[in-house]
């Protein structure tokens, strides 16, 4: 009898969160499920990215698996290989508009892409393309860190230093976790004018502000 083998089916997950909500560790988690189980396994993050290992992602928690650098979606569509079978991609909001398309043609072709990344900016405004990636996504999941004000739910990244380009990679002391009450977005503005609008760390550049 002929085993005819039905074409794999492909799906997006999406992990949205705040900074300290444990997005890169569900992210490990996943992809080290997948290799231990001997699947093809590639793993992206954003050039722009240059925190931590330069070929690992590594979660603030020093949890790090491997991981290839890309400049944008068509460079992380370019070099994931035909025999591919699960695709992981950490810090989904530092790619360009091409991310949800570039995801979209890999799970037509079968694979099970697994993106994660921040779905608010340091304003609280959703950040791109986290939202449009979460639309088309069949499972979503949202990790929410502890306010580290009032201990409550925190679904916000606070920026505590004067500094308005929407992209600022940082940490600890840059970025703390709020809740809906405690977080403050008009708090990186007045930091600013109070230091006399001088941007104290370094900064990439922000191409469209909002
Ligand atoms: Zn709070």
């Amino acid at each position: 009898m002929d085993v005819v083998r039905t074409p794999a089916v492909g799906w997006i997950e999406v992990i949205v969160g705040s900074m300290f909500s444990g997005k890169s560790e569900e992210l490990i988690r996943r992809l080290r499920r997948a290799q231990i189980a001997r699947q093809r396994v590639q793993i992206f993050k954003p050039a722009v990215d240059t925190r931590f290992a330069g070929d690992h992602i590594v979660s603030h928690s020093e949890l790090r698996i491997p991981s290839e650098s890309a400049a944008n979606a068509a460079e992380v569509l370019a070099r994931v290989r035909p025999d591919t079978e699960v695709i992981g991609i950490d810090e989904g909001q530092f790619f360009d508009a091409g991310l949800p398309s570039a995801v979209t043609s890999l799970a037509a072709r079968g694979a099970r892409v697994i993106v994660a990344g921040l779905d608010q900016d340091y304003l609280g405004k959703p950040f791109d393309p986290m939202p449009q990636l979460l639309a088309i996504a069949e499972y979503i999941t949202k990790t929410r860190a502890i306010c580290m004000v009032c201990g409550n739910p925190a679904n916000h990244t606070q920026r505590l230093v004067g500094n308005r380009t929407r992209v600022l990679l940082g940490a600890q002391g840059t970025y703390e976790a709020r809740c809906r009450r405690c977080f403050d977005p008009s708090l990186a503005e007045a930091e600013e004018r109070r230091q006399g609008g001088a941007s104290v760390t370094a900064a990439t550049g922000d191409p469209e502000p909002r």
